[in-house]
């Protein structure tokens, strides 16, 4: 049957815009269809150029890889389970997102790649198939540089060479195997073969991987509904390393050295792919790289093969993806022929059927010698189980260890974080020391351009233009100001700014009479300037509208004389704002002040005419009076010894934010010690919950063991049975056997005596027949001799009466009868040997026919029987031979006393 052919699959991942494209002011020239198609625009001074493809599949920047997998990846990953190869593997350029297809994130789990995922769905369909006998084995290695490297191995170094079968193409010599039997221990090696490959940092990606990776798994299937058939399929999940300019990553070195490997091997890739996609009858240059002698079978040969493309969506790699899907272009021409791989020569399967062939035959072996095989069978047995154990506890173990790790990294990070909250959180209790209200500020220069820090305090009553002095200093709009006059501000602010390598912190405070009722109100109030400017304050600046004096402010500046003492004055400068209302009027400040109170004359003499006037409704004013007023300040400082104003009050101020920020820093201290040991009691009840598990795992596993031991024994067990049933069974069949063995040889023995009953009856009624014919020649013989005597009296009457010449011919006669009777003597003795021999010979037969039987029987009753029916025949024959020769005697006898030799003539009497 000719193989159905199948085309290679290819979809299409564009991936979101990276932030440095964002930041680079990259243009989206990508739009994805996920029908398939693909349509990438050049946007050029005055043409637009369009390119449409169209592949299996297209996906955009927010598919999941979930989702990708679920649509296209899942079926080629099922179809390994029944025995066809299958090839995933990820092209595109450096930083397009292959490793995040094919590995992917953790979190968020929708965008897990499609190794782990594909791990997961075949230890899924091998638990569901619990009827089916799988053996599940990984492999994971890389080339690097052309050289390639087994990432499971302890050494990193060693270097693989590729070889080849006749029929089934290249292999990588020497990479490891590893039997897994889990999900864990397959994520573990998983997770220790990807974590160990080749990766640099470029330009384009900071965790490049400069090598093709491959993440192989084996499965193995022995299903009795197969006819007993081992399908084995092999699932190749390949990282391919990107393709690059040197321009963009900027790799020099060790980096461009990869580079043009890496392009190279790529390049190949590229032209095997062409030519099969022209699918000439051409010689494919498999040769020419190990990656394309790795990747043979799965292109254009027995593998299901899915190509994913990996693309970015900018403007900035419009070459590249316009590369990239030209590639996958060619890619889909391919036509695979993917069969099911039945019953392979290197199956483990097999090997492992075998060797349970072997115990059977053992255990069928101890069992025939009718020893005892427990003990065997228990070592053998607790071998095979340690063995297995070790190696399941050893993958749980590296697995464990490796989530250990993982998880500590992560409570570190954690730790890492918490640290820096706190120190983020003692810097603000630093700036707030100890101000309970909630603060508004600014970015504040770093630190080390700061050269001193100037404390500022305004006051007033609302709406004199403390807050939009406040911003105008700050340089920004932080306190709220309100136009209207109308001030929402009812409780203390600050905030802090950089201003020409100075740090300014600024307080605004609440109008006090208008807003604050109660004298505490008040000074609790107050105390927050305290607060906030200690170890003291390098300014107060009292702010007023021009030309608006009243009594409140003269109170509000008492209150602060009153609170922070009358020195304060050294400290004071005053803020004339509404500068407008001078110009309108055409007048100087100086006018304004010789027009004025004698309260505010007083304060301006009592700041030592520290004063100054601004618009702060003009923008253009601002940045002057901010100058202005920071110069005043200086010189207000300096004026002042260069120090800051502090007393009694700032000092016991100083003493209990002191107090109150050690109580703070313990507080935090305390905290930060109960969150390092929540954490420390975290981590051990994780530990501890880990330990558990896997002593839990353990004991599922040695009950698992044990209960499988004990299948294995009860079927050792019953297979003992029915061996010794067996054995009991040809037992019995062979005594029947033996039974209707010796019945038969009784009977042939009874058969042999009838035989021989007859035969001595035979030789009875022969020798009766004989003597009888003997006596019946006897008689005749008598008779003759009768006859003879007659004659001879005739005779010797006739003699006596013919006288004496005829004696002579008488004689002769005589002699002539003498000798044929001695002829018919002659006769009949041969006659009588050969009968003997006759007899002789029937009595051999008759031994060998016993003898055999004996032998044959090896029967002692049967032996004596015959030896008694020998003895017997022997004793009868040698009667036989007595008698015959009593007969012979009496024959002879007879003969020589016949009276033919006793002539009466007495010359005769010689012959006797
Ligand atoms: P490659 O393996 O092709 O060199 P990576 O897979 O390392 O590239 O991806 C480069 C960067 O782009 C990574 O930071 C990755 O998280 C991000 N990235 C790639 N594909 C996606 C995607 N589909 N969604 C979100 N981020 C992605
Ligand atoms: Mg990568």
């Amino acid at each position: 049957m000719a193989t159905k052919e199948e085309p290679v699959k290819v979809i299409v991942r564009c991936r979101p815009m990276s932030e440095s494209e964002h930041s680079r002011g990259c243009q989206a020239v990508l739009s994805i269809d996920e029908g398939g198609s693909c349509l990438i625009t050049k946007q050029d001074s005055d043409r637009e150029e369009r390119k449409q493809f169209t592949f299996d599949r297209a996906y955009s920047g927010h598919t999941t890889t979930e989702h990708i997998y679920c649509d296209i990846v899942c079926p080629i990953v099922k179809s390994v389970t029944e025995g066809y190869n299958g090839t995933i593997f990820a092209y595109g350029q450096t930083a397009s997102g292959k490793t995040f297809t094919m590995q992917g994130v953790s979190e968020p789990t929708t965008q897990l790649g499609i190794i782990p995922r594909a791990v997961k769905d075949i230890f899924k369909y091998v638990s569901i198939n619990k009827s089916q006998q799988w053996v599940v084995h990984c492999s994971c290695f890389e080339i690097y540089n052309e050289e390639i490297r087994d990432l499971l191995v302890k050494s990193l170094k060693e270097k693989l060479d590729i070889g080849s079968f006749p029929n089934k193409g290249f292999y990588v010599k020497g990479l490891s195997k590893h039997p897994v039997n889990t999900v864990v221990q397959c994520e573990g090696l998983m997770n220790k073969g990807l974590k160990r490959r080749s990766t640099g940092a470029t330009d384009m990606n900071s965790d490049s991987s400069r090598s093709h990776t491959v993440f192989a798994i084996s499965i193995e299937t022995l299903d009795q509904r197969t006819n007993g058939h081992i399908r084995a399929g092999k699932l190749n999940l390949v990282d391919l390393a990107g393709s690059e300019r040197q321009s963009k990553t900027g790799a020099v070195g060790v980096r461009f050295k990869e580079t043009i490997k890496i392009n190279l091997s790529l390049h190949c890739l590229g032209r095997v792919i062409s030519i099969l996609a022209e699918g000439k009858n051409q010689l494919i240059p498999y040769r020419d790289s190990k990656l394309t002698k790795l990747l043979q079978d799965s292109l254009g040969g027995n593998a299901r093969t899915l190509m994913a493309a990996c693309v970015s969506p900018a403007d900035y790699n419009y070459d590249e993806t316009l590369s990239t899907l030209r590639f996958a272009r060619s890619a889909k021409n391919i036509k695979n022929k993917p069969i099911i791989n039945e019953d392979p020569k290197d199956a483990l399967l097999r090997e492992f059927q075998r060797e349970i062939q072997e115990l059977r035959a053992r255990l069928a072996e101890t069992g025939d010698k009718n020893r005892i095989p427990d003990a065997d069978l228990q070592a053998l047995l607790c071998q095979k189980e340690n063995e297995k154990q070790a190696a399941y506890f050893e993958a749980e173990k590296a697995a464990m260890q490796m989530e250990y790790e993982e998880k500590m990294a992560k409570m570190m990070r954690e730790l890492e974080e918490a640290r820096r909250k706190q120190a983020k959180l003692e810097e603000d209790v630093r700036r707030m020391k100890g101000c309970p209200i909630l603060i508004i500020e600014n970015e504040v220069a770093p630190d080390d351009e700061i050269i001193r820090e100037l404390r500022i305090v305004l006051i007033g009553k609302t709406g004199s233009g403390k807050s939009a002095t406040g911003n105008t200093l700050i340089g920004s709009k932080i306190f709220d100001s309100r136009a209207s006059g109308i001030s929402i501000t009812k409780e203390t602010h600050y905030a802090t700014a950089g201003f020409k390598n100075r740090s300014i912190l600024i307080v605004d405070t609440p109008g006090m009479f208008d807003t604050l009722e109660s004298n505490e109100e008040r000074k609790q109030e107050i105390m927050k300037c305290v607060a906030l400017t200690s170890p003291g304050l390098h300014a107060i600046v009292f702010v007023t509208q021009i030309g608006t004096f009243t009594e409140e402010e003269q109170k509000t500046v008492e209150c602060y004389k009153e609170y922070f003492g009358e020195n304060i004055v050294h400290y004071m400068i005053i803020v004339f704002t509404r500068k407008d209302n001078l110009v309108h009027d055409g007048i100087t400040i100086e006018d304004h002040l010789r027009r004025s109170s004698p309260v505010l004359q007083q304060l301006v003499r009592d700041c030592q005419d520290r004063y100054i006037v601004v618009n702060n409704r003009n923008d253009e004013e601002k940045e002057t009076f901010r100058t202005n007023l920071i110069d005043l300040i200086d010189k207000t400082v300096a004026h002042n010894g260069g120090g800051c104003y502090t007393n009694a009050m700032y000092k016991a101020a100083e003493l209990a934010m002191k107090v109150k920020e050690d109580e703070l820093m313990d507080h935090v201290q305390m905290e930060q010690q109960a969150e390092l040991d929540a954490m420390e009691k975290a981590r051990s009840e994780l530990l501890m919950r880990e330990r558990e598990e896997i002593e839990r795992k353990a004991e599922e596993q040695r009950l698992k063991y044990e209960k499988e031991k004990a299948e294995i024994m009860l079927e050792t067990d019953e297979m003992l049975r029915e061996l010794r049933q067996r054995e009991e069974m040809k037992e019995k069949a062979w005594k029947a056997e033996r039974e209707k063995l010796l019945t038969k040889a009784q009977e042939e023995a009874d058969k042999e005596k009838q035989k021989e009953l007859e035969l001595r009856e035979k030789l009875d009624k022969e020798a009766a027949d004989r003597h009888l014919q003997l006596e019946q020649e006897l008689r005749t013989l008598k008779q003759n001799e009768e006859s003879v005597r007659r004659q001879r009296e005739r005779d010797i009457k006739a003699a006596q009466m013919a006288n004496s010449e005829r004696t002579e011919v008488e004689r002769k006669k005589i002699e002539e009868l003498r000798q044929r009777k001695e002829e018919e003597m002659r006769l009949l003795k041969e006659k009588f040997e050969l009968e003997m021999n006759r007899l002789e010979q029937d009595d051999a037969q008759l031994m060998i026919t016993l003898q055999t039987i004996y032998e044959e029987e090896y029967n002692q009753h049967v032996r004596k029987v015959a030896r008694e029916a020998r003895l017997r025949a022997r004793r009868e024959a040698r009667t036989k031979r007595s008698f015959l020769q009593k007969v012979i005697d009496k024959i002879g006898e007879v003969l020589f006393r016949s009276p033919m030799y006793v002539p009466t003539v007495s010359k005769d009497t010689d012959l006797v």
